[in-house]
């Protein structure tokens, strides 16, 4: 967990999840670039898919596992969600164009960023999520 933690918050389940996420849609900075640390299961996605739904999206949210990218061109904003979680290899974000896509003034929603840590610039919000009890327990710091 990186120093700093500016807020800490237990989320008892998933709606807890999905509802704070949805209230952290409005406290991100325009084009954030957010890091989602956590093990497989931790709640990343449940967490982007209350980011989207507060953003004003109600479709479904696939995890972009296999497809490593979900783009979500949203009336007011454009989000992107990553999952590097089966990244090999940092140079597939060429093929990717990663470096534009984090050009660009999208919200960037990056799934185990730690797979390629060397390629990305710093985070302008971070997040850690972690099993508590029958819940999860959110850690939060903002950079920016
Ligand atoms: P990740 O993307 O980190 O692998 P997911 O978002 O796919 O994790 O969530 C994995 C499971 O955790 C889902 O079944 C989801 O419903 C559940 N989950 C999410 N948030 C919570 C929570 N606060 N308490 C309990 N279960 C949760
Ligand atoms: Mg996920």
């Amino acid at each position: 967990m990186p120093a700093g933690v500016a807020e800490t918050v237990f989320l008892a389940d998933e709606a807890a999840t999905v509802a704070f996420g949805s209230a952290l849609a409005g406290r991100l900075p325009h084009g954030a670039l957010v890091f989602l640390h956590g093990d497989l299961g931790a709640g990343k996605t449940t967490l982007v898919r209350g980011v989207l739904r507060g953003l004003g999206y109600t479709g479904s949210v696939k995890s972009p596992t296999y497809t490593i990218l979900e783009p979500h061109d949203l009336p007011f904003a454009m989000v992107y969600h990553f999952d590097f979680y089966r990244i090999a290899d940092s140079q597939e974000l060429d093929f990717l164009g990663m470096d534009e896509l984090l050009s660009t003034d999208a919200l960037k929603l990056i799934e185990w960023p730690e797979r390629v840590h060397d390629r990305l610039p710093a985070p302008d919000v971070e997040i850690c999520m972690l099993p508590e009890g029958g819940g999860r327990r959110l850690e939060i710091v903002f950079h920016s």
